[in-house]
């Protein structure tokens, strides 16, 4: 949880170690915005420190900073160093986001980069609240909230760059700040405070999405490499998901446009079909043909092309319809790992988190802090 901030404190010094270095992670460095020339923050009161712990310069209400080569302009006047450290008071904003800890301001070559340094439980509770509903169960977010640390300590343990650990977006896990993160998730975050998920001994790759629809997926089906803990597994508790059963009304034209971005130019005879399964029944294969032209391909590839908002699994059936294709499937996401709704509805029937974990992640073993 986001400790409250009284007031600015004097310089972090030291605590702005990539956690990977300290015993158990404390913070964790989160890249929000990179290789923009500007960037925005807004706090009451703001305060800057440059690298020798020297007061570099403060500001009331709104500061724009910009990359001048390997240096910094503060507030389009004063020339600063190429590296700062900002607090805010009684918080401080970056962009659009609220950021829970203070936030470093490095430029590099005309670049500017702004690092949050989140206290590692309220980046955790920031990741889970952007992937889960408020109304889950306590005991799902709690097991989410282990999946996205167990991520989270593997990453700062590999730093992306010597100046941050992971980045904000998908590419790691979502970190949208501090707003809307409800107690709840805070709540999840710190009652398993510093626990993760382990498979003989090494850090466990805790995938996770939102509805496998009946049935998780093999990681080795999935993604062509086997991981012993992430095997399909039955699954009736998803059942009440809103995406557990699902239809996509594909209109001809999107369905040509489709064929066209995977190399296939569209004519009068288009057709999209499966054609090859997984052993849980998702899409393997698609083939797209026209005229002379076929393409077999992934079905991944396909549900990329055709939109994942759209074609929420593999687990579905593609049948041409006049004037469209009918597309109906099961579920939403990849399918590999903890299914979150999966999860809730373990929850909702008593299962603990850990059971939960237990369950998604065969044969881990679950350690840490939290008693
Ligand atoms: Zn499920």
């Amino acid at each position: 949880m986001a400790p409250t901030r009284p007031g600015i404190s004097p310089h972090p010094g030291a605590d702005v170690a990539s956690p990977s270095r300290t015993a158990g992670p404390r913070f964790i460095r989160v890249l929000l915005s990179g290789g923009t020339s500007g960037v925005v923050l807004e706090g009451e009161t703001i305060r800057a420190w440059g690298v020798d712990g020297s007061l570099a310069a403060d500001a009331a209400g709104r500061v724009t900073l910009a990359a001048v080569g390997e240096r910094i302009r503060w507030n389009g006047s004063r020339l600063l160093g190429g590296s700062l450290d900002v607090a805010g008071a009684p918080d401080l904003r970056v962009g659009n986001r609220k950021v829970a800890g203070r936030v470093r301001i490095l430029a590099r070559k005309g670049d500017l980069l702004a690092v949050a340094v989140e206290p590692f439980e309220a980046y955790v509770a920031a990741v889970v609240s952007r992937e889960a509903s408020p109304r889950f169960h306590p005991e799902a977010l709690a097991a989410l909230a282990v999946a996205a640390r167990t991520y989270a300590v593997g990453a700062a343990a590999k730093p992306r760059d010597p100046a941050y650990d992971v980045v904000a977006s998908v590419e790691d896990q979502v970190f949208d700040g501090m707003d809307g993160v409800a107690a709840v998730f805070r709540e999840a975050a710190d009652r398993t405070r510093g626990v993760v998920v382990r498979y003989r001994g090494e850090l466990a790759r805790t995938v996770y999405h939102s509805t496998c629809g009946g049935r998780t997926e093999d990681a080795g089906s999935a993604w062509g490499k086997d991981v012993p803990y992430l095997r399909a597994q039955l699954c009736v508790d998803c059942a009440d998901s809103p995406v557990y059963r699902w239809e996509y009304r594909m209109p001809e034209a999107e369905g040509r446009r489709v064929a066209k971005a995977l190399g296939v130019p569209p004519g009068r005879d288009l057709r999209i079909a499966v054609t090859g399964r997984t052993p849980t029944g998702r899409a393997s294969r698609v083939r797209v043909s026209s005229g002379g032209v076929s393409r077999e391909l992934q079905a991944a590839v396909f549900r990329k092309a055709a939109g994942y908002a759209k074609v929420r699994s593999l687990k579905m059936e593609i049948v041409p319809a006049a004037g469209e294709w009918r597309i109906t499937g099961e579920g939403w996401g990849h399918g590999v790992g903890m299914c979150q709704y999966g999860a809730n509805g373990m929850a909702r029937r008593g299962a603990g988190f850990r059971e939960i974990l237990a369950r998604y992640y065969p044969g881990t073993v679950i350690t840490g802090e939290s008693p």
